[in-house]
């Protein structure tokens, strides 16, 4: 069996779903398990939607109005007005409508998750309508009933064993009858609650199906020719890569490459299941490969760009030396806060790293920081991350650019700058 996952540009407007559409046609004969994002940016709108709530702003209701007109649009273009999809997309909806009528009572990320896991269960229902109407027989599968995670919303770590035997006792009689369309990024909790697995987690929920199942193959069908040496948007003269070693793809997707939910290829690797890479605009192309032979070629550097970074350093209040006791405290806060360190460097009197600048992470670590220690940062700044550096490729990039922090090993380089 095959596992695909389209991502939300693939399926940012009504021409997308069509070629979705297309795409699958071609592969009727396959037993096929169909993994959707949210539709094009709704993620960051809901995100957006989730702020104004929590946050009692005024327009609450003019981001609402605008994710569902978005929503109706694409419909209206694809289906006749008579269509059940418009009843069934306003029921969705009205999961919102229930939440948005009480004052907020809960945390952040639990209402986030309740919220935001809406994107995925109206494109789904969408592109499964869709399918159906123009004559491609397909299920739609609530995803919250397999992938099992434990309760830390917008980070749910999922619950393998659990998962697992789910998707092996259900998944293979529904893929007999026909292709089953479902969401990624989010799963249940055992309580029925919503979880989302992280910000672009939809790879990775077609990497759990296909290692339960023993998938031949994974394709994740982007808006780009597979994987480039560095993201097109920010750099002319890309060049794409053939094949790539699971460990090289780790390594990117642990730097900060987008291309590739950072969880999706361990997974893969254990279970010994390909990865394919291929543009959704051209699906008889080749894209890239991911595989555990898969050959490396850095004819040019890899480069990542992380961007809104912040750069801290904490120091101690009596100024002494930061010395081991001190740093695994400032680990301890760091781990509970849930903040990832993206580069770090110890000197005789601090400690500094540079992280995402997530505001609703971010001040509450610094509150606890500054309990018990000196803290001083910079934000708007850029991690620049090459692998495979070549002569004047780290000159070339910081030309202009006020380099904060730099760190060199004999693969990797990585510079803050400004
Ligand atoms: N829709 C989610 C996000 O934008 C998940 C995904 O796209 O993979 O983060
Ligand atoms: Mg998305």
């Amino acid at each position: 069996m095959l596992v695909f996952k389209f991502g939300g540009a693939s399926v940012k407007d009504a021409e997308g779903v069509r070629n979705l559409a297309h795409i699958i046609q071609g592969y009727q004969n396959n037993q096929l398990l169909v993994v959707i994002s949210a539709m094009g940016k709704t993620t960051n709108s809901l995100e957006k939607l989730t702020k104004a709530y929590i946050n009692g702003s005024e327009d609450i209701y003019a981001i609402y109005e605008e994710v569902k007109a978005y929503h109706f649009n694409i419909i209206t273009q694809l289906f006749d007005k008579n269509h059940p999809v418009f009843d069934d997309i306003q029921n969705t909806f009205v999961e919102i409508d229930w939440i948005l009528e009480d004052e907020p009572q809960d945390s952040y990320d639990f209402i986030y998750d309740q919220i935001v896991s809406v994107g995925e269960l109206v494109s789904t229902r969408i592109v499964n309508a869709y399918l159906n109407y123009s004559g491609i027989t397909s299920q739609w599968v609530d995803v919250r009933g397999y992938i099992h995670t434990d309760n830390t919303y917008r980070e749910g770590a999922v619950q393998w064993d659990k998962t697992c035997t789910a998707i092996r006792r259900d998944i293979p009689p529904l893929l007999q009858k026909s292709i089953i369309i479902t969401q990624g990024f989010l799963g249940g909790t055992s309580e029925n609650f919503t979880t989302t697995l992280g910000r672009e987690g939809s790879d990775y929920t077609a990497s759990i199906f296909a290692s339960c199942l023993q998938a031949e193959s994974v394709t994740t069908w982007k808006d780009v020719p597979g994987i480039l040496n560095a993201d097109p948007k920010l750099f002319s003269d890309t060049k794409k890569f053939d094949e790539l070693s699971y460990s090289e793809a780790i390594e990117m997707t642990y730097y900060g490459a987008t291309v590739i939910h950072p969880k999706t290829i361990k997974p893969l690797q254990n279970a010994k299941i390909p990865l394919l890479v291929k543009p959704f605009t051209d699906p008889s192309a080749s894209g890239t490969v991911i595989k555990e032979d898969g050959v490396n070629n850095f004819e040019k550097p890899v480069i990542i760009v992380k961007q809104n970074q912040v750069l801290l350093s904490v120091s101690a209040k009596d100024y002494s030396f930061i010395t081991e006791d001190h740093l695994s405290d400032i680990f301890r806060i760091f781990a509970k806060s849930h903040t990832k360190i993206n580069m770090m460097q110890t000197s005789a009197l601090s400690f500094t790293v540079c992280i995402d600048d997530q505001a609703e992470r971010f001040e509450p670590l610094l509150t606890v920081l500054n309990e018990y220690f000196r803290v001083r940062y910079n934000s708007n700044l850029k991690l620049l991350t090459v692998r495979h550096h070549k002569n004047n490729s780290l000159q070339e990039l910081t030309n202009g650019k006020e380099v904060l922090l730099e760190q060199l090993s004999r693969n990797t380089a990585q510079m803050v700058v400004r």
